[in-house]
């Protein structure tokens, strides 16, 4: 079966989630080859990636992968696609993977495609457009199919591959080193995920009514393992931080489960949302717009709900 190329998103020496979801996905249309940029590869990040299905390991440890801002991971992509000729180039749809997906289609004269929720036979993807009100399947007409997959599409499955790693050699222009990274300062973050990677993610809106109020969410968010998330009604009034605003104008989650509590389910709140497997509405209005789109409905007030929701689940640890 054809390699299929998969660009390695990693922190710290560690593999992140959405690379295995990736190369699960991969597994199911070819032979997964994962592409690790920069130095710092583990032995441990190794055999992550084997234990997801990586048959081949291409490693380019050059520091100038990780100095130079997402040009240079582009060009080596370029150079692993004429070399290998993969039968497709899988990406995740983060800001930096969206972008090296676009530079590349434009150094491999290929088609490129954003932000798929799946991809199945023919290499045929499943985007969510128009906010999400149209769902539409697109196919690469030209050169090598650049896929760029949203983090949360595909649940990662475990299936060993051989691992083989090869070393790539990567020959920079002067172009791609214009942009040098300066500083990288971590971001506070606490114990919860990170939101457009987590599994689970509890939002808050309007109806939460309060900055203080927001412990409620956050209580559920953690007794779930879940991220937090809120409307832009709740952020713009000062209740969130924007960088939890999920929405058009905020962050596209795509997680396995989606609570949505106090929320009326705007269309550009849906926007950052509906592509979330299942579904979960806490609202006081039965004809509040976002049970149209819920798997589930709970008709009631989420501070009486809400906790009752935390109380069983911590029960059941
Ligand atoms: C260009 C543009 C971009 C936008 N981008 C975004 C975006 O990225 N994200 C986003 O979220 N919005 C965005 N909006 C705003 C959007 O249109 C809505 O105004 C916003 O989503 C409403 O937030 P909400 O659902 O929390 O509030 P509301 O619409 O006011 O809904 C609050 C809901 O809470 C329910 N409620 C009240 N009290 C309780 C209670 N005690 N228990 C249970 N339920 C209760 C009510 O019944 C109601 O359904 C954008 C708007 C524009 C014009």
């Amino acid at each position: 079966m054809s390699e299929i190329l998969v660009l390695v998103e990693h922190v710290e020496g560690e593999v992140k989630k959405v690379t295995l979801e990736l190369l699960t996905l991969a597994r199911s249309l070819g032979t997964p080859a994962a592409v690790w940029a920069g130095p710092g590869i583990t032995a441990e990040a190794k055999a992550k990636l084997a234990e997801y299905g990586a048959d081949k390991i291409y490693v380019a440890g050059s520091s100038d992968l990780a100095d130079y801002v997402v040009a240079p991971k582009a060009e080596l992509l370029a150079q692993l696609v004429s070399g290998k000729s993969p039968a497709a180039v899988l990406v995740a749809a983060t800001a930096e993977g969206k972008e090296i997906a676009g530079r590349l289609a434009i150094k491999t004269d290929s088609g490129v495609i954003t932000d798929a929720v799946g991809l199945g036979e023919g290499f045929v993807a499943d985007q969510s457009i128009f906010g999400g009100g149209v769902n539409v399947h697109s196919k690469v007409r030209k050169g090598t199919p650049i896929v760029a997959v949203r983090p949360n599409s595909t649940a990662p499955v475990a299936a060993a591959g051989a691992g083989t790693e090869e070393e790539v050699p990567v020959t920079l222009s002067d172009a791609a080193k214009t942009a040098r990274v300066v500083e990288r300062v971590k971001q506070e973050k606490g114990a919860r995920p990170e939101l457009t990677e987590a599994a689970i993610v509890v939002s808050g809106g309007r109806g939460v009514g309060s900055a203080e109020n927001f412990s409620v969410i956050e209580g559920l968010a953690d007794a779930l393992g879940a991220a937090v998330g809120a409307s832009r009604a709740a952020t713009d009034a000062g209740w969130y931080p924007h960088q939890f605003q999920v929405g058009q104008t905020g962050k596209t989650v795509s997680p396995q489960l989606y609570i949505a509590a106090g929320i009326s389910g705007a269309i550009q709140h849906r926007a950052g949302m509906q592509t979330a497997k299942t579904i979960v509405a806490i609202n006081k209005d039965p004809e509040a717009p976002i049970f149209e789109l819920a798997d589930y409905g709970v008709v009631g007030d989420l501070h009486q709900v809400v906790p009752q929701l935390t109380e069983e689940v911590d029960k059941r640890k």
